[in-house]
């Protein structure tokens, strides 16, 4: 089967993230035995009750795998090809999303560049080498949930079922391998006031006001988060963000509560927790002034970021074999969980993020191909 006619079947299973993927992990659990893989999935309820799953699927080279006890015996892969199963949802006046359609050299359809071009990739270089020829074991590693905050790979660090040498995690970089990007983290903060009529604001409690003494503060963090740099990213520092903000009840009562969001995107080398720590030190210097300053931070989210070493021969491998050179990515990836697994972690697969998740997403033809024979030639340089 050609990588195209992949491309169309696995675009023809919907899988949208709020739905079950069971369908299409069961699709990519038959393409890989019949290529000869081992598969072992790991399956979960979300919150909805619908059934999650990720998908191991390697060689015989490695040791085998425990099945019912996976964190006891682990399997050592040389090189794990990773792509999500789950795609952003679909507009129902894109009546073609889920039919795979060519036009001027590129393919349209929901996933088609995010991320089931990389699949498609995977798999058919897979299928185009003779396995028995491997010595160092390969695996294919198939995700849920990505598009909903890494869910899937999150998990699946967390079960540990596998250590990793090297890990391709497929994204649309254009065939460009990406080695670093920053972290993703969110809270959301609670001011509480005390309610009054506005006419006596001294029997009252402005939870408005003590929420904008916080973020003027927050301001001169994100100021100060300027001072530490790491090269290679736009902009080079970590980045903080009030998006949302919500208070009051009225225009003649004292605010009685005031809540806002503040997310951070954190350069590699800084950790997640860095901003919180800032964070709660200025709500302590905050309360020193005003006793009953109280504030509560549910920090709901903490994406770490990731960098990969420039010497690191998977990276120098593939910045040769797409002519090049590394770059970082802007977005959330589930290459941290890879790096968790002990993998050196690089993001990199055919199709632009930039039409990802929109309307008409698609992928040239011509970087599907070249990412089949990058693909097919980096399991000869690794597990050979
Ligand atoms: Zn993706």
């Amino acid at each position: 089967m050609t990588v195209e006619q992949t491309l169309a079947q696995l675009v023809a299973i919907d899988s949208v993230s709020a739905r079950s993927n069971a369908e299409i992990i069961s699709y990519l659990a038959g393409r890989c035995e019949r290529a000869g893989l081992v598969t072992e999935r790991f399956a979960h309820v979300d919150e909805t009750g619908a059934e999650k799953i990720n998908l191991v699927a390697q060689t015989l080279a490695g040791e085998p795998f425990s099945g019912s006890t996976p964190a006891e015996v682990r399997a050592t892969i040389e090189l794990a090809l990773v792509g999500h199963t789950d795609t952003v949802p679909y507009d129902s006046a894109w009546i073609e999303a889920l039919q795979l359609t060519e036009k001027d050299g590129q393919l349209f359809g929901r996933g088609a560049c995010d991320t089931k071009a990389f699949i498609a990739a995977a798999l058919t270089a897979v299928e185009s080498i003779d396995l028995s020829k491997l010595r160092k074991p390969l695996a294919l590693v198939f995700t849920a949930d990505e598009e909903i905050g890494c869910l899937g790979a999150k998990r699946l660090a967390e079960v540990n079922p596998f250590i990793a040498r090297y890990a391709i995690v497929g994204e649309p970089t254009s065939l460009q391998p990406m080695r670093a990007g920053k972290g993703y983290c969110l809270a959301e903060i609670t001011l509480r006031g005390r309610e009054a009529h506005s006419a006596y604001p001294q029997l009252g409690a402005s939870a408005i006001f003590r929420a904008a003494r916080l973020i003027e503060r927050l301001e001169g963090i994100a100021q100060e988060l300027r001072n530490d740099q790491r090269a290679g990213f736009d902009p080079p520092y970590t980045t903080l963000n009030v998006g949302v903000i919500k208070g009051g009840s009225a225009k003649n009562i004292i605010a009685g509560e005031c809540r806002f969001t503040l997310e951070w995107r954190t350069i590699p080398g800084q950790e997640a927790k860095h901003v919180l720590r800032l964070l709660n030190k200025a709500i302590e210097d905050l309360q020193r002034s005003d006793p009953d300053f109280v504030c509560e931070v549910d920090d709901s989210r903490a994406d770490e970021s990731f960098e990969t070493s420039s010497e690191s021969e998977l990276v120098q491998f593939l910045e040769t074999q797409s002519g090049k050179g590394s770059g970082s990515v802007a977005f959330g990836t589930e290459a941290p969980s890879m790096i968790a697994l002990g993998a050196e972690a690089v993001v990199f697969g055919p199709g632009n993020i930039r039409v990802a998740h929109r309307t008409g997403e698609f992928v040239p033809i011509d970087q599907l191909n070249q990412c089949v024979r990058i693909l097919s030639q980096a399991i000869e340089r690794f597990c050979l």
